[in-house]
């Protein structure tokens, strides 16, 4: 059997290390994919730090985009030589959460770098190709295309599927990392006015540069949720925890206006998973809250087609592109406050 490059780590904190594994075998329904360019990401650091438990020795990485290069047998739609991306939830393909074109919250999902191994590799095994293949167009880059996988299509889900942000709404994005950025991006190129949170003067430049209209420093204030009612006349009509912690989520609600509605995009792991949230005012307001969990490939077409249009600049949100044998110690340099834009590695 043959064997692939992969950046492998023995233990959780470990340093990352290129090493070879065994070539991935094509399951039955899926793919293997030449991977071409694939994203660093905070979960992966989470996944390599332990809060997300991993089998070890693990090879992290679930933003991906690349070539088809083998097709299992009763795989439908797709052919090598496809330049594809996947979502970092793939589901199933046969539940019917998976047949309604929810594989989002299908519960026999599998997820690239953390339920097997990742795309921090020169080939990775993905199944269900039929249900969890999305395809790029010509015009899409690779690395372009690896910044979508988890961030800017998760921002995209939240902005658009729950928020529905409407042209000369106020949309807050609390923590202006790679999801944030991407929802000020989003929401801008929707016609929205937006209200950038974060605790970084350098994302707040950047969401301001994306088009943001009002920019909150949440270090100069205790009152972040007052400061957005109060920039926004009465508060957000859509606001997203783009960061993931209680702190910004309760922020996030109570800076709502009436029938505002609070997206929860941002992941909340470990013992603060539970933030307080204020049910009284979800009633007395009428909020409405959601849960955003990546996007199934279904919904990637109409985002694609923004960015094939260029109303939707993904490739301006990528800071660097380094080569796989430094994405180990990209990963770990996580460990300090994150690059200014997002690390994609070039396979
Ligand atoms: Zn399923
Ligand atoms: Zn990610």
């Amino acid at each position: 059997m043959g064997s692939v490059k992969a950046v492998v780590y023995e233990e959780y904190g470990g340093m990352p290390a290129l090493a070879d594994v065994p070539e991935p075998q094509c399951p039955e329904g899926g793919v293997v994919i030449s991977v071409r360019a694939t994203g660093v990401c905070r979960s992966d650091w989470h996944a390599w730090k332990g809060h997300d438990p991993v089998v070890l020795p693990h090879v992290p990485g679930h933003e991906l985009a690349g070539v088809v290069g083998e097709v299992g047998p009763g795989v439908r739609d797709w052919q090598v030589g496809d330049r594809v991306t996947v979502p970092f939830v793939c589901g199933c393909g046969r539940c019917a959460w998976c047949e309604s074109g929810e594989a989002q919250v299908c519960p026999d999902q599998t997820q690239p770098g953390f339920t097997g191994p990742g795309s921090f590799a020169e080939r990775l095994a993905i199944h269900g190709a039929d249900t969890n293949l999305v395809r790029l167009p010509d015009s899409v880059d690779f690395v372009t295309a690896a910044s979508l996988g988890c961030r800017f299509a998760t921002a995209f889900r939240a902005v658009t599927t729950h928020g529905r942000i409407g042209a000369g709404e106020w949309l807050a994005v609390h923590g202006c990392g790679g999801v944030g950025l991407s929802a000020v991006m989003i929401g801008v190129a929707l016609g929205a006015r937006v209200v950038a949170v974060d605790v970084n003067p350098a994302a707040l430049e950047r969401a301001s540069s994306l088009g943001a209209s009002a920019m909150v420093d949440a270090r100069a204030t205790t009152g972040v949720a007052a400061v957005v009612r109060d920039l926004t006349g009465g508060g957000a009509h859509v606001s997203i925890d783009a960061y993931g912690s209680p702190e910004l989520a309760v922020a996030s609600v109570r800076g709502l206006r009436r029938r505002g509605r609070h997206v929860q995009a941002g992941l909340l792991l470990g013992p603060r998973s539970t933030p307080p949230l204020p049910m009284d005012l979800v009633v007395s307001r009428e909020l409405e809250i959601y849960g955003s969990h990546g996007m199934p490939a279904r919904d990637y077409p109409a985002m694609i087609s923004m960015i094939e249009a260029g109303a939707l600049r993904p490739g301006d949100l990528v800071g660097q592109v380094i080569g796989l044998e430094e994405a180990g110690a990209a990963l770990a340099a996580m460990d300090h406050l994150s690059p200014a834009g997002m690390t994609v590695v070039r396979v």
